[in-house]
């Protein structure tokens, strides 16, 4: 049958009634893809899978929390809708608010935002605003905004948003028929590793899987509050969709792991980059900076002897890499300059 977003496939998981107007892109069934040769080059004895998020309709899993929170905010009777954003947040929220014909207000942070998502939102007609601060003085702004005035909140402290996005959880299991060992992923705001946390047990109690995953969280080294136990005032990274210093979701993230006796731990921006460079080089897969925070924590915790051979290891690609073009060719070789003529392209070629 033809996919029909994570509302009408998963209709039961969620709080939806027949009355909840569905607001969808037809976001998830992203690729789950299986990858020998990141596997062989990491450690052969594992099985690695990439759920594959950039291939969502704005190209992050943000959709699968936002088809929720835009449906459910129509239905509660929302005129608008609004939140702070390292980027991926703002393109969805412009992308299901205009097919919902709701004002969308964005907050991002000035010059931190990769401009690809950037585009998006200003395409859908947001009403974009750039602060002269970071995300979390944003989020603090907008939870305050929506608190006094007639406007809903899209952030991931919007409880629809997690509920959506633990749809991402239920797809794995169901690619699988089970459950993985371990689930590796990005760690900012800290939304998803909640959403995927409550998704697997939720599964669980449903009888759908007979055990649950290892949630393994990755924040990036200079933005890693929950590592460091306090408020990063300055948070940075590379990965800008994870340079958060105060993450709404920490307490949920840390019993994420810790219920799961797994981990939240923390990878520079060099191990970041070279996932992500390895990702596209070895298995044809182009996704954000922030998403291969994943898939290093793979390389760190394979470094440290974590895996013993047989587990199964999912990681989430939270988004695509064509968000920021720029950080991929500031990456790679410059393409060669030659004249128009087939024997200066042959000593090119090196035949
Ligand atoms: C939002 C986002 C994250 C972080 O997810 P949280 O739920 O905030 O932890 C990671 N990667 C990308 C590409 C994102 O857009």
């Amino acid at each position: 049958m033809r996919w029909r977003g994570v509302i009408e496939q998963y209709r039961e998981y969620l709080s939806v009634t027949d009355k909840t107007p569905v607001i969808t892109l037809n976001e998830g069934g992203t690729p789950f893809i299986s990858c020998n040769n990141l596997a062989k080059a990491i450690n052969p004895e594992i099985s690695l899978y990439l759920k594959f998020e950039g291939a969502n309709p704005t190209g992050s899993f943000k959709d699968r929390g936002m088809t929720m929170a835009i449906s459910k905010a129509v239905e509660e009777g929302a005129r608008a809708v609004i939140c702070a954003s390292t980027g991926n947040t703002s393109a969805s929220a412009a992308a299901y608010g205009a097919r919902a014909g709701l004002k969308v207000f964005v907050l991002i942070p000035e010059g931190k935002i990769a401009v690809g998502k950037l585009a998006q939102a200003m395409i859908h007609q947001a009403c974009v605003i750039q602060i002269e601060g970071n995300f979390d003085e944003a989020l603090s702004i907008v939870k305050s905004i929506a608190s006094e005035y007639p406007v809903t909140i899209v952030n991931s402290i919007n409880p629809y948003r997690l509920e959506g996005q633990k749809t991402a959880a239920f797809e794995v299991c169901d690619h699988l028929a089970g459950y993985p060992d371990y689930h590796f992923l990005p760690v900012g705001n800290a939304g998803n590793i909640t959403a995927y946390w409550m998704g697997y047990k939720e599964y669980y109690k449903n009888g759908r899987t007979s055990g649950l995953p290892r949630m393994m969280g990755f924040q990036a080294a200079g933005s890693a509050p929950i590592v460091y136990g306090h408020v990063i005032e300055n948070p940075r990274t590379i990965a800008t969709a994870i340079r958060i210093g105060n993450p709404a979701g920490w307490k949920t993230a840390v019993e994420a792991a810790t219920e799961s006796n797994g981990q939240i731990d923390m990878v520079t921006d060099e191990e970041i980059l070279k996932a992500y460079g390895m990702l596209a080089s070895l298995e044809g897969v182009f996704c954000e900076a922030a998403s291969a925070a994943s898939v290093a924590g793979v390389i760190k915790k394979n470094k440290e002897g974590l895996f013993s051979g047989g587990e199964r290891v999912v990681c989430t690609l939270t988004g695509h890499g064509l968000k920021d073009t720029e950080m991929a060719i500031n990456l790679s070789k410059r393409p060669v300059t030659v004249k128009g003529d087939k024997v200066e392209v042959l000593k090119v070629l090196g035949y």
